[in-house]
């Protein structure tokens, strides 16, 4: 009956252990893109494509963003979503940088 118990506890603390290992990896991967960020600032990135800066980026057409670029991972509904140029960090669905690439379609 002890060793019983014993294990379960142990097997318990494991679990709880997995679970926040998980959190924390999430959390990492979760990671919102700041603008200030030298790769953001680098490819002009903005939270809020209506921010561009039209003179640094003169290829920026009104009505580009992130919802509409073929590299935004987000889902529908979604404010934040990841981006393969950013390593998956979550971008604005508002949001616009130099690498944007029009959705096919
Ligand atoms: S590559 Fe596309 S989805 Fe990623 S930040 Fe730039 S515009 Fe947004």
């Amino acid at each position: 009956m002890k060793s019983s118990r014993r294990s379960f506890l142990i097997t318990s603390l494991g679990v709880a252990s997995s679970v926040a290992l998980t959190r924390q990896a999430l959390a990492a991967d979760a990671a919102k893109l700041e603008e200030s960020d030298p790769t953001a600032q680098a490819l002009g990135y903005v939270h809020d494509a209506a921010k561009v800066d039209k003179a640094k980026q003169p290829k920026f057409v009104a009505g580009e963003d992130c919802s509409n670029c073929q590299l935004y991972q987000g889902k529908a509904g979604e404010a934040f979503g990841p981006c393969p140029i950013f390593n998956g960090k979550l971008v604005s669905k508002d949001g616009w940088c130099s690498a944007y690439t029009k959705k096919a379609g």
